[in-house]
């Protein structure tokens, strides 16, 4: 597990070992600041953003019925919903914080994912 001390920004790695739903005390090698690490917090916040991406996603998906089929054959997703596409990522980078974009860039992957089911519903 990786947290970010709030002193200096410096990213530290916590043993897996150590960390239990209880936060974990530790103190950061730069500075020397004590800080609380919390395993099933950090976890949490990324699982929120997971869902967000995805409620974003398939909103983009619902607003644009009429045109994402198509757009999925003809390849051109990205061009026909850029806009949308670019709406949603500020709306996603708005509530999720630099910690969690830290670990993962889940609105890619809420777009990804997204297309391969659709690509196979399509038969594509
Ligand atoms: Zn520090």
């Amino acid at each position: 597990m990786v947290t970010v001390c709030p002193e200096c920004n410096t990213k530290l790695k916590i043993d897996e070992s150590r960390s239990t739903d209880e936060p974990v005390k530790c103190k950061c090698p730069k500075c020397g600041a004590i800080l609380l690490a919390r395993k099933s917090n950090a976890d949490d916040m990324v699982e929120k953003a997971r869902r967000l991406a995805k409620t974003v996603m398939s909103d983009i998906a619902l607003y644009n019925s009429n045109v994402v089929e198509d757009a999925i054959r003809n390849d051109t997703f990205f061009d026909i919903l850029g806009d949308e596409i670019r709406e949603g990522a500020k709306l996603y980078n708005s509530r999720v914080s630099p910690e969690v974009k830290a670990k993962g860039d889940y609105y890619r992957e809420a777009i990804e994912e997204f297309l391969r089911k659709k690509r196979e519903e399509l038969g594509l």
